[in-house]
């Protein structure tokens, strides 16, 4: 089974992943760490518990003067089931209670600094940085509630259960009466019939009912002024002392709209990210790890596919999807070459460029300034067709550079495969 991957081009994986039997763990839109989240949920009036954040230096004062009858200490990581999960030196437990101030900091220092193992992380875990202080609130009940954009909606939809606090794939198979689907009209958005059923349906009574719903319509505004594609709140509690708040919070938001949502992109947290994928993303390529051993660089995403197609046609496995785009420049292509040469799974790159817009010459000679910092680890073949391609051919050729050069597009997939091969 191929290794989890995350994956910036949601609109590639319909096709890439059923294909390549790629397991999408996450699709790479931007998602936010908790104490993010609920930054936002606060500033969008929904009801949250105070918090305060450590980080690796352990420094108290950010908890000096936080008084609260109980604080819950959680580890933040790009993953959920952090309450069941357990860290790389034994300590048991991501979310950890204590009425005591004096333990804050103990409890901390067992999570900063480790790698938290959980169902939904990498099997050797995620490190934590940073671990958010909440005051604790007493939980009567948890409840489930999430809005999501719904391809089979076409829009969004409200996905509610009474049964909060677990996994909510399990509430759907064994459970699926705990579960209420609500497609919302975009146009008319979450009315106040919507907001009360969906609070019945979450089993609050009495004016706690009312207090829910205030707290679904808040929760929609929020996803629309943020350009959400998912907000989950699991749990979404009633309290002993009267209050419906949102526990933990994980919100999910649509990359093209980057441009109008600056202040919370710059948010991104790139640091648990594959290096390579970050890499890609911080030269502007389109990049998916993958787990065959020829290494692709390609310019328009139809042809990466087809390229990928024909070196699996050849008998061979792609080691990456990877689309130059199309004004990519000498440095981008210099860059998208160490990213391959950094991948040890790669035996061959196959360069196929089909040029219209890119200009062959820039590709040729972004690929032979990248070989001159870091001479060439494995053999390469290069198809370099349309704009430019004989300037290009010429500048590979005086490289002096142990590279094959191949017009045709078949031949130099076959021969890609022969090199990963070491024929
Ligand atoms: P997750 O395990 O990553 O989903 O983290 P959550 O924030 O959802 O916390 C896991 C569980 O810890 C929740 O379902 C609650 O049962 C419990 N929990 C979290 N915060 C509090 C709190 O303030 N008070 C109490 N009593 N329990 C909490
Ligand atoms: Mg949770």
């Amino acid at each position: 089974m191929a290794a989890l991957k995350r994956c910036k081009n949601f609109k590639l994986l319909p096709v890439l992943a059923p294909k390549y039997n790629l397991q999408v763990a996450a699709v790479r839109n931007l998602n936010l760490q908790e104490y993010h989240s609920k930054d936002l949920l606060r500033k969008h009036q929904v009801s949250i518990q105070d918090f305060r954040i450590l980080d690796t230096s352990l420094d108290p004062k950010p908890i000096s003067d936080f008084k609260a009858k109980e604080y819950v200490i959680k580890a933040q990581i790009l993953a959920g089931g952090r309450g069941k999960g357990y860290f790389d030196n034994g300590f048991k437990g991501g979310v950890h209670l204590t009425k005591n101030p004096s333990e804050i900091l103990s409890l901390a220092k067992n999570m900063l600094g480790h790698k938290l193992i959980t169902k939904q992380t990498p099997k050797d875990g995620i490190l934590v940085d940073k671990v958010m202080v909440a005051e604790s609130v007493n939980i009567k009940r948890e409840t489930y509630l999430s809005i999501i954009m719904d391809r089979s909606f076409n829009g969004a939809a409200i996905v509610a259960s009474p049964a909060g606090g677990m996994d909510i794939e399990q509430v759907a198979e064994e459970t699926p009466h705990l579960l209420k689907t609500v497609p919302i009209d975009v146009f008319e958005g979450v009315t106040d019939k919507i907001a009360n059923d969906i609070a019945e349906f979450l089993q609050f009574k009495g004016d706690l009912k009312q207090k829910c719903a205030e707290e679904v319509k808040k929760l929609w505004n929020l996803f629309q002024k943020v350009d959400a594609t998912q907000i989950e709140i699991n749990p979404l509690v009633e309290t002993d002392d009267h209050r419906v708040i949102a526990v933990d919070a994980k919100i999910n938001f649509d990359d093209n709209a980057a441009f109008r949502q600056q202040e919370i992109f710059a948010l991104d947290d790139v640091s648990a990210m594959d290096p390579r994928e970050r890499q890609a993303l911080a030269n502007n390529l389109t990049y998916i790890d993958m787990d065959g051993s020829i290494g692709c660089m390609v310019n328009g995403a139809g042809l990466a596919m087809a390229t990928m197609d024909l070196i699996t046609l050849s008998g061979g496995r792609p080691a990456n999807f990877l689309d130059l785009g199309g004004g990519v420049g000498q440095a981008q292509v210099s860059a998208a070459l160490k990213i391959l040469e950094s991948d040890p799974k790669v035996k061959a790159i196959f360069v196929n460029v089909f040029a219209g817009i890119v200009n062959c010459g820039t590709v040729a000679s972004g690929i032979v300034a990248a070989c001159k910092e870091n001479p060439l680890k494995v053999p390469m073949i290069v198809r370099l067709q349309g704009t430019n391609s004989e300037a290009a051919k010429k500048i590979m050729e005086e490289s002096g550079l142990p590279v094959k050069l191949i017009t045709d597009a078949d031949e130099a997939a076959k021969a890609a495969v022969e090199a990963a091969k070491g024929k």
